[in-house]
């Protein structure tokens, strides 16, 4: 046997052909996914898909119809949620209200009987992990979100389980507190060398803190992968349009007589070289991301087209033209355009996705 080549990953969770039924209701349809030790799985899908009842039932919270679910190679099917050995982090925090934060942290090392001062002890180390040092006798409601957010992972982090599963943690927090806790829970992951699922419907939130994105649409997952390979990989216009903002341009279009070439279905606009071959005379959508399309002087523009809004972020300039179906356009120039003027519009050669009109597939 050859000792060289990449080292063989560890599988931390498994979930083979899992089905789950809310009565007539199929909502996971035999869904396969394994989950390497030590790599952070963001689950994302739009509300409805599936992403909360596979983590839940991972959590033992949900009770699967079909399918095996292993964690660290043991099948855990029957296993009661306590036992899983598994911590979850909700979006609601789930604090106890009447405990404070010392106690919230250590209520898992009480119950099995750990001594108070041990457990106190425990409580300030991780105090210290989680950026909590000096609020350890505070009550929840003496808290900010961030603040409570960091108790409910400590308290997930003193169990020291096989795996945490976040729920939309960060939810309810606002904007700029979002943006930050991203980065922290990120850190603490690494730190920890932990296995994390990360329930999200953001696709940014999944994008910036994941190893590895699963999309899910209606019970099943639609394509998996590194968060880049799905950005310039989509496997259909679904996963296209939903990773990526402002979202991908869609538009139809039809392949040329040399196959080589795809027309958009626009008044005065030039045919997209494609660079490979595709099936002539075929139906198709086109896709093109906001930031390869570039305002471009309107006499020698690809597209010569009417804009309705203008929004400008300081940093970025967000063009939406006045077309059917509309275009976004995405510059880091500042564009002085306003509602009702017309733009040259050029596109980035080599950066056209197409997928099939009907399947909807990628071509
Ligand atoms: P969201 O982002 O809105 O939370 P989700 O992708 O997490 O969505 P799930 O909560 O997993 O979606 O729900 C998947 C589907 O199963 C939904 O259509 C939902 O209505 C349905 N569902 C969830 N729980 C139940 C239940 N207890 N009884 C019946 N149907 C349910």
């Amino acid at each position: 046997p050859s000792y060289w080549g990449p080292p063989v990953s560890e599988i931390q969770i498994e979930l083979a052909n899992i089905d789950k039924h809310y009565g007539a209701f199929h909502a996971l349809k035999n869904v396969s996914l394994s989950i390497e030790k030590g790599s952070f799985v963001a689950l994302v899908g739009p509300s409805g898909c599936g992403k909360s009842t596979l983590l839940r039932s991972l959590a033992g919270l949900e009770s699967i119809s079909g399918g095996t679910i292993k964690i660290a190679g043991e099948v855990i099917n029957n296993v009661p949620p306590r036992k899983r050995d598994v911590a979850m982090v909700f979006q609601s925090y789930a604090l106890y209200p009447h405990m404070t934060v010392a106690e919230n942290l250590t209520y898992s090392l009480r119950i099995k009987g750990i001594k108070k001062d041990v457990a106190r002890r425990s409580a300030e180390e991780i105090a210290t992990t989680t950026g909590l040092t000096g609020l350890l006798d505070r009550y929840p409601r003496e808290l900010s979100g961030g603040q409570r957010q960091r108790v409910a992972m400590g308290r997930a982090i003193i169990r020291n389980p096989k795996a945490f599963l976040f729920d939309e943690p960060l939810s309810n927090l606002d904007a700029a507190l979002r943006v930050h806790m991203r980065k922290e829970i990120r850190a603490l992951h690494d730190r920890l060398g932990a296995t994390s699922v990360y329930v999200t419907h953001d696709q940014i939130e999944a994008m910036t803190m994941a190893d590895h994105v699963v999309v899910m649409r209606d019970g099943v997952i639609e394509q998996q992968g590194s968060p880049l390979d799905l950005y310039d990989r989509p496997v259909s216009k679904f996963v296209a349009g939903f990773i990526g903002s402002p979202a991908m341009n869609f538009l139809p279009g039809t392949i040329g007589a040399d196959g080589m070439s795809v027309g958009l279905d626009i008044e005065g606009a030039p045919s997209l070289p494609l660079g490979r071959k595709a099936e002539a005379g075929q139906k198709v959508t086109v896709g093109l991301r906001p930031e390869h399309l570039v305002a471009a002087d309107p006499a020698v523009a690809a597209l010569r087209l009417p804009v309705a809004v203008v929004e400008s972020t300081g940093s970025m300039t967000y063009l939406t033209t006045a077309t059917v179906p509309e275009l976004t356009v995405v510059e880091t120039r500042r564009i002085d355009a306003k509602a009702g003027d017309t733009i040259g519009v050029s596109i980035a050669p080599g950066h056209v996705h197409l997928f099939d009109a009907v399947s909807e597939k990628a071509i």
